[in-house]
């Protein structure tokens, strides 16, 4: 795989941890834009929706803009690129209408993903409906990701990413992830992305040295540190527990600049690679961001 090529050919040097890269670029500008934006940032991974994330409707990549944008990428040598699903569908609803079109538009994003060649599809687990149950959330949202891998092509992993949890939201704790994936087959197929600030907000102290190690601690007891495959690297306007969904620049949160080195340093994370989230709220705020991150990595903690 070209993904784990990329990798080998980037020593960890003395000291410190290797870990790519990359920012969630946009497709304002279409897919190459995205390659483009990454390019500008001096990103060696990325992320990009490829679709519009609040809207159902979606079209069709034709071949030559397929072909374009895996020419592109090879050129540009940016390993891995992560797809993240859109925000509207849910695996878990009871909603049979709403239902079949989140299974439908899973089955459209794996294949779209494959088609670009992404290494990953970061998909959130969703809600379970007021009338049913956790249990009855996680037994649709298995079942849809089980039918969706035996029509969709093989070659992209899908990750679950953890949430900031709150209300009927599934997939904030290590004992939830770890439901939802144990009956997903192939395994294989699937991983986990670990959102720094929706840990945080989901309840996890990550942002004290104590705190990190009992969540990682946890993390391997429970989940296995082997399915952690990337980092969405936010910090958080919100302080442990909140359970709310706000993303913050690198150091400026409730996790702050030491809680980074600690996090970016723990051997949980070595085979992961980091894509930024942070608020695009000024044009310098990617390229600092980015600059906060690649410092930390140079310095472990003292
Ligand atoms: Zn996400
Ligand atoms: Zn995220």
């Amino acid at each position: 795989m070209m993904w784990a090529q990329a990798l080998e050919g980037s020593t960890p040097s003395l000291g410190t941890f290797h870990m790519r890269i990359g920012v969630h670029c946009s497709i304002r500008k279409g897919l190459c834009g995205a390659l483009e934006e990454a390019r500008r940032l001096g990103c060696d991974a990325l992320q990009m929706f490829t679709r519009s994330p609040r809207m159902w409707a979606r079209r069709t990549l034709s071949d030559e803009e397929v072909e374009v944008f895996r020419a592109e990428r090879q050129r540009r040598k940016l390993f891995p690129l992560a797809v993240h699903t859109p925000y509207l569908p849910n695996l878990c609803t009871s909603d049979e209408r709403l239902y079949s079109r989140s299974l439908l538009a899973l089955k459209e994003d794996l294949r779209d993903a494959a088609r670009l060649g992404a290494e990953f599809l970061v998909i959130h687990p969703g809600a379970y409906s007021p009338e049913a149950t956790a249990m009855e959330g996680r037994r649709r949202m298995i079942q849809a990701i089980n039918q969706a891998f035996s029509e969709a092509p093989d070659g992209v992993m899908l990750l679950l990413e953890n949430v900031a949890g709150g209300g009927r939201r599934m997939g904030a704790t290590f004992e939830e992830l770890t439901q939802l994936i144990e009956d997903i087959r192939p395994l294989s197929r699937v991983g986990v992305c670990f959102d720094t600030a929706h840990a945080l907000a989901a309840g996890y102290a990550i942002h004290t040295e104590e705190g990190l190690t009992q969540t990682m601690d946890a993390c391997q007891r429970i989940l296995g540190w082997d399915w952690l495959r990337m980092l969405h690297l936010n910090d958080s306007k919100v302080p442990v527990g909140a359970h709310r969904d706000l993303h913050q620049h690198i150091g400026k949160g409730f996790i702050g600049r030491d809680g980074f080195v600690r996090l970016l340093h723990h051997p949980a994370f070595q085979r992961c690679f980091g894509i930024l989230e942070t608020p695009k709220d000024s044009p310098q705020a990617d390229p600092r961001n980015i600059r906060v991150i690649r410092t930390l990595l140079r310095h472990p903690p003292s």
